[in-house]
């Protein structure tokens, strides 16, 4: 998600994967198994400039204002770097084409799942197979 700074700057906060995230003492965003999250707001808030219930369902790019401070919902996601465990099947990296091979560490593309060596994945601002941005970041607030 992206939170406005005090000198309204954009910073990303990466949001958990369970649990929640506080935005200040007004409000807490909180991620909903299988996915998703819903806003827990304690003080007043609104939500793509709307006032909203204290409970909340959340979207990508929803944009939450509470307690004087603005927040944008980004659902995009880094890829997961795993170490890569031989199998039955061949897997090549989408990006260099070559095999990869059991111990090596790659990146898995968050969007379609392409395997790609961990340094092939940042080697370019996209996916090999997709648009996806491999910066995590390919999305910002205007
Ligand atoms: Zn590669
Ligand atoms: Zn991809």
């Amino acid at each position: 998600m992206w939170r406005q700074s005090e000198d309204t700057k954009w910073e990303a906060a990466p949001l958990p994967a369970k649990g929640s995230f506080a935005l200040g003492e007004e409000a807490e965003v909180a991620m909903l198994r299988g996915g998703g999250c819903v806003l827990l707001a304690r003080s007043p808030a609104r939500v793509n400039g709307s006032p909203c219930l204290p409970l909340t369902v959340l979207g990508d790019r929803d944009e939450i204002r509470v307690g004087g401070r603005e927040y944008y919902i980004s659902t995009e996601s880094c890829a997961t770097v795993t170490e890569f465990v031989a199998g039955e099947k061949k897997v090549c990296c989408a990006r260099c084409k070559a095999e990869v091979t059991g111990g090596e560490r790659i990146a898995l593309c968050p969007y379609c799942g392409s395997a790609h060596h961990e340094e092939c994945w940042s080697y370019g601002p996209l996916c090999a197979s997709c648009p996806q941005s491999t910066t995590g970041a390919g999305w910002r607030p205007n």
